[in-house]
């Protein structure tokens, strides 16, 4: 049975993982601080014979040592997330994204456990092209601007994991996930999705910030889980970076008048100036959609749905939540 060691594995995209890894037989532990995970995510998970938890932090170096230990391959996703966060906490942002990474390279190298590291496609950052590919230039703004250095730390993860490949023949993948959207991600760290759907839901206005005509691509967090899963099972995915997202884009402004015509919503749409949603002269990046070639030439990677089919689910997930 293998046992797969999942960090972060209370948030998000950790959760779903889980999940069928579970299905899938494998044993899973996960680890989590719940800084942005929360245990809710998890709480059908804890009965099952082949799941364990620990609510610690990742740079707690002796559990984790045990932890490594035990698994047979490691998925690294703790992070500090969402772009709210960073602007307000960048010093968290900078130490979380780094110091767990260095340390979690170091203990799969030790034990040669294979790792898969989480970046973001934030590290594409102002780069204009109509879409962008695992070999492009990285295109950050000023050190000035807090936005930054989410992307700067997981550039840093990603020369580390690069670099633990070629020097010392660790194992490591490295997926820059595109906007990835799906049931359980929360709206508390900014992610616009779960934001506009319960908004909808509730009556209250759909806040659209700047004039909306930033464009965006979202992945649904099954499609990811799979493609993570598939990435592992590929000796030829070791020491390389990959794109993971969804061909289609869209604008801010359209997703919040999907999001109301779907959930049947009378909300109106205001436009909220960057500088009052985040902080003075915070920059966004006007549009962001991979190019998937290299994902579908190595496993034959393709999303199952299309927006309208995710934003339904969401819709339907957070319906429950809210028993509306
Ligand atoms: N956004 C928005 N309203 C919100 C939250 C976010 O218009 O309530 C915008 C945000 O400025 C960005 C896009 O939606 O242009 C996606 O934001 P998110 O934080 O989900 O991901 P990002 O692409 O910024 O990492």
């Amino acid at each position: 049975m293998t046992n797969a060691l999942i960090t972060g594995g209370a948030g998000f995209i950790g959760s779903h993982l889980a999940e069928v890894l579970l299905q899938r037989g494998a044993a899973v532990q996960i680890i989590d601080d719940l800084s942005t995970g929360s245990i809710t995510n998890v709480e059908h998970l804890k009965g099952h014979p082949n799941f364990t938890y620990v609510l610690d932090t990742v740079m707690n170096r002796r559990l984790m040592m045990e932890l490594v230990d035990r698994a047979d391959e490691v998925y690294h996703l703790a992070a500090a997330v969402g772009v709210r966060l960073i602007v307000e906490e960048p010093v968290r942002t900078i130490e979380t994204n780094i110091k767990a990474t260095e340390l979690v390279l170091e203990l799969c190298a030790k034990k040669r456990k294979p790792v898969l590291l989480a970046s973001t496609s934030e590290v594409f950052g102002k780069l204009d092209k109509p879409t962008f590919s695992e070999q492009d230039d990285l295109l950050l703004g000023p050190t000035s601007k807090a936005r930054w250095c989410y992307a700067a730390s997981k550039i840093i993860d990603e020369f580390l994991a690069q670099a633990y490949f070629k020097e010392k023949g660790l194992p490591t993948i490295v997926v820059r996930l595109f906007n990835t959207i799906g049931p359980r991600q929360t709206g508390q760290y900014g992610m616009v999705a779960p934001r506009l759907v319960r908004q909808a839901l509730l009556g209250e206005p759909l806040t659209v910030y700047g004039d909306g005509s930033q464009r965006r691509s979202f992945t649904w967090v099954g499609d990811v889980v799979e493609a993570l899963l598939a990435l592992m099972q590929q000796p030829n995915a070791f020491g390389e970076v990959f794109n993971v997202g969804h061909h289609q884009e869209v604008s801010i402004h359209e997703l919040a008048v999907l999001v109301r015509d779907l959930a049947g919503s009378s909300s109106e749409i205001v436009f909220i100036p960057y500088s009052e949603a985040y902080e003075v002269g915070f920059e966004d990046i006007g549009r962001r959609l991979p190019d998937l070639s290299k994902l579908q030439r190595l496993i034959g990677y393709k999303p199952s749905f299309e927006l309208p089919e995710m934003i339904e689910q969401i819709i339907a997930y957070e319906r429950r939540r809210l028993g509306r």
